[in-house]
């Protein structure tokens, strides 16, 4: 195993969480489907671990930098971060974000579980200025869907010398674009369900981290919480992880193109991708990213029901929620009423998949042209 360390991201997603060599053993992990396990026992019980859950955090692990452990879904894996907050800890988030975390917050700041400050990531002082008191600060880079980037390098760097905890969301990159870890982060949290297992057939999370006390918390978190990931589930999230570095690839490819594209295109007002050269966040990103995710914000000059025609008119593109998936998705972000108020009515999100960057091209200009 110990070989294997040295190899690159691309290279460790196929290489990590396979069984030991043995002459006809499997090539995969088997799907493991046992509620309890012989005694003497290091799993012990099904709730505790499974062989392939396993083979999946090792594959995560060998992407982010860290030592991983997988939750039913995104939101499960971040509940349990939030879970081991002490009552009253005061966090610093970013204000945009995925609706379903800023859900949460919200729900923990009524019921008085916790304070948080709300800061725009994008501006580093406004972050800075608000972490002095903080026990965590929770980022979200790209945001969603707004797509905001906050200068992670610099930000982590502050809030660690300030001894406050850094958790980063980084669903929207992935660990191939940038590694929060390795910037100093104490946790990377993915959900698993967009990019990472890549098929829209799975909902599972993720959280990595270098510190082994947090580790322990989080993993007696998820045992005692319960909200574990499926063997099933695990398994097809491995198959599709796979393969991550080429679908990320073709996808932000197809990206920058359609962003450029929508850019120029009489009824687009604005387009947010990062990628652009011409996008505010542009520079900040280029300085630690080694890529800009496949996922695009555009505004139109129209109506919200424009914008709605225009994402039911699309035949190749599907209208539907999440992101990730080797299908092209899109959806006007505001048809969902927990989507933040200052994300714009009209803002559609565009999913890039690894289709022909010509034929999601003609199904974008054919159903603009609907209104
Ligand atoms: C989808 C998403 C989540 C939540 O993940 P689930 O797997 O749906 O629970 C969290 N953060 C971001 C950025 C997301 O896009």
């Amino acid at each position: 195993m110990s070989e294997k360390k040295s190899l690159r991201p691309a290279s460790a997603v196929v290489a990590a969480g396979r069984p030991p060599v043995s002459a006809d053993g499997d090539i995969n992990p088997p799907i493991s489907l046992s509620s309890t396990f012989h005694a003497p026992n290091e799993i012990g019980y099904g709730r505790y671990g499974n062989p392939t859950w396993s083979a999946l955090e090792d594959a995560i692990s060998a992407l982010e930098g860290g030592r991983t452990l997988t939750f039913g879904s995104g939101m499960a894996a971040i509940s349990a971060v939030f879970n081991i907050l002490p009552r009253g800890a005061v966090i610093t988030a970013s204000k945009h974000g995925y609706s379903g975390t800023m859900s949460l917050l919200k729900k923990l700041s009524v019921e008085e579980r916790i304070e948080v400050r709300y800061v725009d990531v994008a501006n580093t002082q406004e972050v800075l200025d608000a972490l002095p008191g903080t026990v965590l600060l929770w980022m979200e880079s790209p945001t969603n869907p707004a797509m905001e980037v906050a200068d992670l390098p610099t930000i982590i760097a502050a809030a660690k010398s300030l001894n406050c905890g850094v958790g980063v969301d980084n669903t929207f990159a992935t660990a191939l674009n940038q590694k929060p870890i390795a910037m100093g982060a104490d946790i990377s949290m993915n959900s698993v369900t967009k990019f990472l297992a890549g098929h829209s057939d799975v909902l599972m999370g993720s959280l990595s981290t270098n510190d082994e006390a947090l580790f322990t918390r989080l993993e007696d978190q998820r045992k005692l919480g319960g909200a574990i990931p499926g063997p099933f589930e695990s398994w097809l999230a491995l198959r599709g992880l796979r393969t991550l570095a080429i679908r990320l690839a073709q996808s932000q490819k197809s990206a920058l193109e359609l962003a450029t594209r929508l850019s120029n295109h009489p009824k687009v007002a604005k387009v947010r991708y990062p990628g652009l050269p011409t996008d505010p966040h542009h520079a900040t990103a280029k300085k630690f990213m080694q890529g800009f995710g496949a996922v695009i914000s555009f505004e139109i000059h129209g109506t919200p029901a424009d914008a709605d025609t225009v994402c039911s008119s699309s035949t190749l593109i599907s209208q539907a929620t999440s992101l990730g998936g080797v299908e092209s998705l899109w959806e006007r972000r505001h048809r969902w009423s927990a989507e933040s108020p200052s994300i714009p009515e009209n803002l559609i999100r565009l999913s890039v998949g690894i289709e022909d960057v010509e034929d999601i091209w003609a199904d974008i200009d054919g159903a603009l042209g609907y209104y």
